[in-house]
């Protein structure tokens, strides 16, 4: 199958190999299918198959330039011993509503489903088109995106990765983690200034062709693990299939049912991958877009103006703290027909200017399909405490932000379809939050200290991935100005 990037002539057009290993278009523009392919399976397949199962069938439709044979070994290397529960992705049903659990993997929030399987495709993406010279990672991250594919990327030969994250914007868990990663092949590195500058500043670097040619004639080419990178984006895609299949095997809905599924989103990954799953036919009826206080996205759905220009915040739910959503470029594109220069001419706007509206005809076919509204840092650590008084189970920040903008919908709306909550992280990834939402007291440590503090709190058996979290002793932070980051990569990489 063919790619093209969202701002780009559909003449100009690369297979998803070369769109993998590329990341981003040259012209800023992320890669899109040519033609959106059409289903490969049938509804009532679903409730048969196992994730993995799902997984390979959604990668061979998408990125038909694998074999069958390679997609195969990298599903079974991707998810196997290092989740800690056998179906990848648990569903659980508390309050009426389900929790579709996708942080069971190593680093506890729901980017390893994607980042344990991109550097699969990378490698086999490296094979297939030939290339000799060493692939450099280059990522923002607003502390989960860092971790993971740190860790999916550790010790893969000819591959390297860098991450630039906010200082002072990531948790002191996501913190640990990054530093004490191991593998001779990752970095780290704090900026000063928030993830947008980090994003923004990457785009940057990855569309300096002076800088482009000086790393090639090194031996090295750009990467991204952004989920900018088509072969981040497309795994997600199956967990919206496999849960749809659970809950009709599990008799929760029949086949053919509609559900809602409400996603905590910053970067549009997560949620834009359920809206691809609608089009292959999945029957979703609303897809709820919940943001924390950075509600640009609220905003947008409920008026059509995408306007960046507002106070920047730092919250408890810190994966989602991010005002330019990169992958809602993506969906733009869809509901413009595939319009590129439009879409060019929007996403300049929104750099020139820091806003830009919707037509009329797509405001009305973005609020068929979605739904939005946002939680506070307070109605945050409510909604835990609501959902934990209920049955005791326990939920993370960003998926209390899902969970209390489902529950509104569901109140306001009177929408009595069935809803999955998309959990995208474990509790003790934000150990201080939880612990202080459950038991109405300050967390009096941060950190891996404050994750046994909250287990003191809650009992039960910590799974491999927390109890990993006690292992390693992290690095030093290294800080730089966002301006220094294209030097300090030439110094990483002793550029020439
Ligand atoms: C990355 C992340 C999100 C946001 O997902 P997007 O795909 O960027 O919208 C939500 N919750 C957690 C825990 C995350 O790590």
């Amino acid at each position: 199958m063919k790619y093209r990037s969202t701002r780009g002539s559909k003449e100009n057009t690369l297979n998803a190999p070369a769109a993998i290993i590329q990341g981003l278009a040259q012209d800023g523009g992320l890669y899109v299918p040519l033609a959106f392919p059409k289903a490969n399976f049938k509804l009532e397949d679903l409730p048969k198959l196992s994730y993995k199962q799902i997984s390979a069938m959604i990668i061979s439709l998408f990125f038909d330039d694998f074999s069958k044979e390679q997609i195969k070994s990298a599903v079974i290397n991707a998810y196997s011993e290092q989740w800690d529960d056998r179906s990848i992705v648990p569903i659980e049903k508390h309050d009426d509503n389900f929790y579709m659990e996708l942080f069971h993997g190593p680093t506890l929030a729901f980017k390893d489903i994607a980042l344990q399987m991109l550097p699969q495709l990378m490698t086999r993406a490296v094979q297939i088109k030939k290339i000799d010279r060493d692939i450099i990672i280059l990522t923002a991250t607003s502390g989960d995106t860092g971790t993971a594919s740190m860790r999916g990327f550790a010790n893969q030969n000819g591959t390297q990765v860098i991450v630039f994250y906010p200082e002072g914007g990531v948790s002191p868990v996501q913190l640990k983690q990054m530093l004490s990663q191991r593998g001779n092949n990752l970095r780290a590195i704090a900026i000063k200034g928030n993830f947008d500058d980090a994003q923004t500043e990457v785009k940057k670097i990855f569309n300096d062709k002076t800088f482009r040619t000086k790393l090639n004639q090194n031996g090295f080419q750009f990467s991204s693990a952004n989920s900018m990178n088509i072969g981040r984006l497309v795994p997600q895609i199956s967990y919206y299939l496999y849960t749809y299949g659970q809950l009709v095997r599990r008799q929760e809905i029949k086949l053919g049912d509609k559900v809602n599924f409400a996603v905590p989103t910053g970067n549009f990954g997560d949620i834009l991958a359920g809206y691809y799953a609608k089009k292959l036919g999945l029957p979703i009826n609303k897809l709820v877009c919940a943001s924390n206080e950075n509600n640009v996205l609220t905003d947008f759905f409920n008026n059509g103006v995408y306007d960046k220009r507002r106070k920047f915040h730092l919250t408890n739910a810190p994966a989602m703290d991010i005002l330019v959503s990169s992958n809602l470029e993506r969906l733009l594109f869809d509901l413009y027909q595939e319009d590129s220069q439009e879409i060019a001419s929007l996403m300049n706007q929104l750099t020139q200017r820091g806003h830009y509206q919707v037509s009329g005809e797509v405001f009305s076919k973005m609020q068929d399909i979605f739904a939005a509204a946002f939680a506070s840092e307070d109605e945050v650590k409510a909604e835990i405490k609501r959902i934990y008084d209920y049955d005791r189970y326990v939920i993370d920040p960003h998926t209390a932000v899902g969970s209390y903008v489902a529950h509104q919908y569901q109140q306001k709306s009177k929408d009595k379809t069935p809803m999955v909550i998309v959990s995208t992280a474990s509790p003790y990834k934000f150990p201080e939050t939880v612990y202080t939402a459950i038991t109405g007291r300050e967390c009096p440590q941060t950190g891996v200290a404050a994750i046994k503090k909250l287990h003191d709190e809650l009992g039960g058996q910590l799974s491999i991935g927390v109890r990993a979290l006690f292992d390693h002793e992290p690095h030093k932070e290294m800080i730089i100005d966002p301006s220094n980051m294209e030097a300090e990569i030439s110094s990483i990489l002793n550029l020439k």
